[in-house]
């Protein structure tokens, strides 16, 4: 019998762009997204998992459009008020938002755990796909500026990636263990894909990559890892990725991310805007549209990063 997993690892926005066609097109109980937590922090007294939140809004069909982060139909007067006391309204949390990191913050506690939290609010919220942290232990992603280490949410929101990355670094990582239903998922044998979806490599993808176990998990898997660029035509299309890329002496290019994560990758999507400056990249290369505009786009992109990966079994 066919294997029918598919474990797909996954940041916010672009992650989640593609993590929504591959719900789509996959019945519920074969698709494991797994998100980043290195950006997870507290602040306000909340613990907040920006990746997951992000995967959350977008599964369930509740996110900003406009923003590709938060709540649609969101509205304002806890940040307008805590602004006009002099509170910190440097990172952006909607009246409607701000629910989700109260009832997580509450529950974790009592004792849950970041997975139990997450696994019931997707189901309450109506997503059929898993939703998982990469672990329930404590990593921090940490970048070094010319001021010294700071904080990630520091880099990224109060200072809206301005620094200079000289180095990037993921606290706690050493001791953190792969969460459990991704290692029963890895371990399973009925992993059909591995996808790393359009996310930022060094801060989105790394993070998940770096906990010790996991890329020898995913190898020992079986199952063909394919890898889809989140640069199109040598730019990003969001984010601070090519300015990073650049600033820690990679080339900021499709064929630059592929190269980040070398001889894991099996297949690589990527966009016809690519298709010349790809060059060799270790992987068998796919060209597609790979820019998700409409809901179409991110069906059609999952189903031909599915038919890659199959077409890359058939091989083996
Ligand atoms: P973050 O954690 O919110 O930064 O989100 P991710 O790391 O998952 O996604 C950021 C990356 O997604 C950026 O590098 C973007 O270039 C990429 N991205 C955003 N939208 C798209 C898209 O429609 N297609 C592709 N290929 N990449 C995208």
């Amino acid at each position: 019998m066919s294997r029918r997993l598919v474990v797909a690892l996954s940041g916010g926005v672009g992650g989640a762009k593609l993590a929504l066609g591959l719900s789509r097109v996959l019945p519920a109980d074969e698709l494991l997204v797994v998100a980043n937590t290195g950006d997870d922090f507290e602040h306000l007294g909340l613990s907040i998992s920006p990746d997951i939140d992000t995967l959350t809004y977008v599964l369930a069909e509740i996110d900003n459009p406009a923003t590709g982060w938060g709540r649609r139909d969101e509205t304002w007067s806890f940040m307008d008020s805590i602004g006009a006391l002099g509170g910190e309204d440097w990172f952006r949390l909607g009246d409607r938002d701000l629910a989700l990191h109260v009832e997580r913050t509450r529950r974790l506690r009592l004792g849950q755990t970041l997975s139990e939290v997450t696994s019931d609010i997707c189901r309450r919220l109506g997503i059929g796909a898993r939703l998982v942290p990469m672990s329930d232990d404590r990593v921090r992603t940490r970048v070094r500026g010319d001021a010294g280490w700071i904080d990630f949410q520091d880099y990224f929101v109060r200072r809206q990636c301005r620094p200079v990355v000289h180095e990037l670094a993921f606290d706690g990582v050493m001791r953190a263990r792969p969460q459990d239903d991704i290692l029963a998922a890895l371990r399973s044998g009925d992993v059909r894909a591995v996808v790393i979806c359009p996310s930022n490599p060094f801060i989105s993808i790394e993070p998940i990559l770096a906990i010790p176990g996991m890329r020898e998990a995913i190898k020992a898997s079986g199952a063909p890892v394919v890898a889809i660029s989140p640069i199109i035509g040598g730019k990003a299309v969001k984010g601070p990725i090519a300015k990073m890329m650049r600033e820690l002496g990679h080339e900021a290019s499709a064929a630059g991310v592929a190269a980040r994560y070398g001889d894991l990758l099996d297949g690589y999507v990527v966009d016809h805007a690519d298709a010349d400056r790809v060059g060799t990249v270790g992987a068998r290369v796919t060209i597609a549209r790979t820019l998700m505009t409409s809901l179409h786009d991110r069906e059609t992109l999952a189903r031909v990063t599915l038919d890659a990966a199959d077409a890359l079994a058939s091989l083996q």
